[in-house]
């Protein structure tokens, strides 16, 4: 659940005729009556005009602090300019799904790239990185197997779990023994998977990667990592948390997206050839699914390009990071484990997170109130991602917006 807007559906024509009797969908409306009454029911913010670090929504020009536009890339001139040119040159669509006509030159360049940027063998593109990790778990697993997961691993990788079919074992979130003791239970599996976010995404910290790889390495598990936050963010020339770690060649799958730093849409696997080649035969997202449009692929070239050119972009996301932090502590707010851009803003009480996000709002800043079920309950936050795109003024006002709002509501004393 978060805080959003008062917005709904955009509806449009006559309603349709009813034939008599109770209709089918009718606890629709029942369920959605409740949600209103609990005070649960959401819809999101209007983003009116282009994704920036200062931007309207719902009409109000607010400093935003809720997108993964880690670099500031969503609008920029030249990603803008790769996107028409690939339009002009490639067309609008790829016109089929990647394994049977829509398996595009720039496509394969793009991987190509990203293999290099990542330093595996090869790299493979899917739709977005939730298809990427439903995808591929669902692909390399079946139900003569186990995955072991972090309590706190994103939803698309417990999707991909249920779709394979495999038997799950949940450790505590960065609980290395704990971990162990799953993988021990394991054994015998046909297969085991040990998977993490590198990054979390409602708590900022970073998964125990080293000790994971040595586990992984001693039981003979599959390592994978979905460094989708990481991606353009941690680790020297922002290529993630096995960079970070300096753990290469003990992943054996890694995740990233195009859809965050990246500024684009898009995911993709990076690991070994057979890794690969293996998905493309068995990897549903791809067999059933339509490959991106060029203009998406060149955008993705364009923002890997400008990312390795410009090292400077993650330095200013980093400083900005650390400035923000820092002012936030300062003030006597919790920031809970946070190691990354991701910083949030402990609050605890449901009620009272929503109210400090709504307060924000109210002074001009926009940061996501987050409760139960996307976190635990009494672990409600408001949740800040800070950009490169945002300047120190920019920063200095949302951090005295943050006091206000946070005294007002009694987050801090
Ligand atoms: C955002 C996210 C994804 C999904 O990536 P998309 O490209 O937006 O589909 C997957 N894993 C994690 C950890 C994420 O934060």
């Amino acid at each position: 659940m978060s805080t959003s807007g008062t917005g709904s559906p955009q509806t449009g024509g006559a309603p349709e005729a009813r034939p008599a009797g109770r209709a089918p969908l009718a606890f629709l409306a029942e369920e959605l009556a409740q949600l209103r009454a609990q005070g649960l029911y959401r819809w999101p913010r209007e983003l009116q005009g282009a994704q920036a670090p200062v931007c309207v929504y719902d009409g109000r020009r607010v400093i935003n602090l809720c997108s993964n536009n880690y670099l500031g890339l969503a609008d920029h001139p030249r990603l803008k300019e790769a996107a028409r040119r690939a339009i002009d040159a490639y067309g609008v669509g790829s016109g089929a799904v990647r394994t049977i006509a829509g398996n595009m030159a720039i496509h394969q360049a793009l991987e190509r790239r990203l293999a290099a940027f990542k330093r595996t063998e090869a790299a493979l593109l899917y739709q977005s990185g939730f298809t990427a990790n439903a995808g591929t778990v669902s692909a390399i697993l079946g139900k003569e197997d186990v995955v072991v997961s972090d309590e706190l691993n994103h939803a698309s990788i417990i999707d991909g779990c249920r779709l394979s079919g495999a038997a799950r074992r949940i450790y505590p979130h960065r609980d290395v023994a704990s971990a162990r003791r799953c993988l021990e239970e394991a054994r015998g599996a046909r297969r085991v998977l040990l998977i993490t976010d590198g990054v979390f995404s409602m708590d900022g910290d970073l998964a125990p990667l080293p000790e994971l790889c040595a586990l992984a390495r001693e039981f003979g598990a599959i390592m994978m990592v979905d460094d989708a936050h990481a991606s353009g963010v941690v680790g020297a020339g922002g290529r993630g948390t096995v960079e970070h770690f300096g753990v290469h060649g003990l992943v054996d799958i890694q995740v990233g997206t195009l859809s965050k730093a990246w500024a684009c849409l898009g995911g993709y696997v990076a690991g070994g050839r057979a890794v690969c080649e293996f998905l493309m035969q068995r990897a549903r997202p791809l067999l059933f699914s339509t490959s991106h449009p060029p203009s998406v692929a060149a955008t993705a070239l364009a923002a890997l390009e400008l990312i390795e050119e410009r090292p400077e972009l993650i330095e200013r996301l980093w400083e900005n990071t650390r400035f923000f932090k820092a002012g936030l502590r300062a003030l006597g707010f919790d920031t809970g484990a946070s190691e990354t851009p991701i910083t949030p803003i402990m609050v605890g009480d449901e009620v009272r997170a929503m109210q400090f996000s709504d307060r924000l709002f109210a002074e001009g800043v926009f940061a996501l109130g987050i409760a139960y079920p996307t976190v635990p309950r009494g672990k409600a936050r408001v949740r800040t991602i800070v950009t490169a795109g945002h300047t120190r003024e920019d920063l200095s006002r949302a951090l005295d917006a943050c006091g206000r709002a946070g005294r007002e509501t009694g987050v801090i004393g």
